[in-house]
């Protein structure tokens, strides 16, 4: 599978957004009908479909949709994009770096997202996504504008955000990099959740997790800071 790099095709796009969500499931951060995937192509992006299970994905299913989509846009008629296609609308056209939306219900994420918590900076990997937390949005509904709303204003300055009672969104610049990440949030909730069957785990100060954020910037092929 390639989901490293941004492809170079529309027809290879649409088969790395279906092998990203494949790789979901296999990585054990999703599963069913849970969570989407989208990609900048063009002046819109490619979106998986509605409430289908990634085995039965193939690039013919993945719906692209112009950046100004509306809700009362004729493609609806037709065509089913996911139902989160506000929140994969609205960060791409709030965060011209981000090339790539990845969302998933993952199993330790999503438990410290019923909680309403952060993920707060128990790990230097936290600056994975941008800064000293990985923030929890508010709960709406999903599908909602509200919860696209609250996704934003969670992501400012960062690459990642838990939804309460609900899952994660993860970016990149593309597909292979929104991934990763997706997968790093849930590896750092599991890692936060041991540590708390210990008591209240310490956290790294301010200035420490700055100093991560920073070296990042230089380092391998970690995201730059948003
Ligand atoms: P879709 O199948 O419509 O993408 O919905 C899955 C999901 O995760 C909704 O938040
Ligand atoms: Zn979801």
């Amino acid at each position: 599978m390639s989901v490293n790099s941004q492809s170079a095709t529309e027809d290879a796009l649409r088969a790395d957004i279906v092998n990203t969500m494949r790789e979901m499931v296999r990585l054990g951060i999703n599963q069913g009908t849970s969570g989407n995937v989208s990609a900048r192509w063009r002046d819109g992006f490619l979106i998986t479909p509605s409430g289908v299970p990634a085995a039965q994905l193939d690039a013919d299913t993945i719906v692209w949709l112009p950046l100004d989509i509306e809700a009362t846009a004729p493609v609806f008629d037709e065509k089913r994009p996911s139902t989160e296609w506000r929140f994969h609308r609205d960060i791409l056209h709030a965060r011209p770096e981000i090339g790539a939306v990845v969302h998933t219900h993952s199993n330790a994420a999503t438990a410290m997202s019923i909680h309403g918590r952060d993920i707060p900076a128990h790990h230097y990997m936290v600056a994975a996504a941008g800064g000293n937390s990985i923030r929890c949005a508010p709960y709406a509904t999903f599908g909602s504008q509200a919860l696209s709303d609250h996704a934003v204003v969670a992501l400012q300055d960062r690459t990642a955000c838990l939804l309460a009672h609900h899952g994660v969104i993860a970016l990149g610049p593309d597909l292979g990099r929104a991934l990763w990440l997706a997968n790093e949030v849930e590896v750092l909730a599991q890692q936060y959740l041991l540590a708390a069957t210990l008591g209240a785990p310490p956290v790294l100060s301010d200035e420490q997790m700055a100093e991560v954020v920073d070296r990042f910037s230089q380092y391998g092929v970690r995201p730059k800071r948003p």
